[in-house]
């Protein structure tokens, strides 16, 4: 049984812990000292670091790690060149990590957010990094935008009920978003209220689900008529195929400043 556990980092990061009976493995830390006190209160011993790409918010805290470990030092896994100084065993798409007999996963190659972005799949479990967030996603920094939406697209062709843990606490922002363009989507409402009381109480929104997404992220509902509407409202023109309607969308997110503005739904 592998046990997950967020650990809140940097200003609205999240490095996930999976946990094995006393071994464990951290994906994306961007500081090592939280990782650290969860390690020591947890009496884990960590046995590989997993990297999704390069950004130092989820790479900040590997050196440290690897200089403080106790017994033998974590297996560091990620793509080529996202920390050149530091011994990386590089992975890409299809290469098959077994951190435990309890778990093996796959690598797929996501590029769009990045051009070296990796996610991790398996036992039923998905880390995407900056790819997919909930109901939202990565902004376009190195890639092409057909790159971003074939990876995002590719991550929802994955099972519906696959765990999905994403790198950032943006739920909310991104409902008020989703909220904007579907106002009558009863399953983003429902959800932003659970996401709220989820925040109020310090909690993670987060694992959420591919089969959620499905039903309320807008850059894997482009088939939709309704975001279709919103898109080429806010275009001011009729759009083509799927990708022209997540380029707008991804473009349209960019430059709004929605803000947590969303109403407390009936429960
Ligand atoms: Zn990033």
């Amino acid at each position: 049984m592998i046990e997950v556990t967020a650990i809140p980092a940097l200003r609205d990061n999240y490095i996930w812990l999976l946990a094995h009976g006393p071994q464990a493995v951290v994906v994306d830390p961007g500081e090592a000292e939280p990782v650290r006190r969860h390690l020591m209160h947890g009496h884990y011993h960590l046995d590989a670091i997993l990297l999704t790409h390069h950004h130092t918010d989820h790479t900040g805290g590997v050196a440290e790690l690897l200089a403080s470990h106790a017994g033998p030092p974590p297996v560091v896994y990620g793509p080529p060149g996202v920390l050149p100084d530091l011994p990386v065993r590089t992975v890409g798409e299809a290469d098959r990590i077994r951190l435990w007999p309890a778990l093996e996963l796959t690598v797929l190659a996501v590029p769009g957010h990045t051009l070296d972005h990796l996610a991790y799949r398996g036992s039923g479990l998905l880390f995407p990094g900056d790819t997919l967030f909930s109901a939202g996603c990565g902004r376009l920094f190195e890639g092409t935008m057909e790159q971003l939406f074939a990876a995002v697209e590719r991550l929802g062709c994955l099972p519906a009920s696959t765990r999905t843990y994403p790198a950032h606490e943006y739920t909310l922002a991104n409902l008020a978003f989703a909220a904007g363009l579907e106002p009558d989507n009863a399953l983003i409402a429902q959800y932003a209220d659970r996401a709220t009381n989820a925040q109020m109480r310090q909690q993670p929104t987060l694992p959420t689900s591919i089969q959620l997404e499905h039903d309320v992220n807008p850059f894997l509902r482009t088939r939709e008529p309704t975001v279709r509407t919103a898109a080429e409202r806010h275009a001011g023109r009729t759009l083509g195929d799927p990708l022209e309607i997540f380029s707008v969308l991804r473009q349209w997110k960019d430059t709004s400043t929605c803000t947590l503005t969303l109403h407390r739904g009936p429960p």
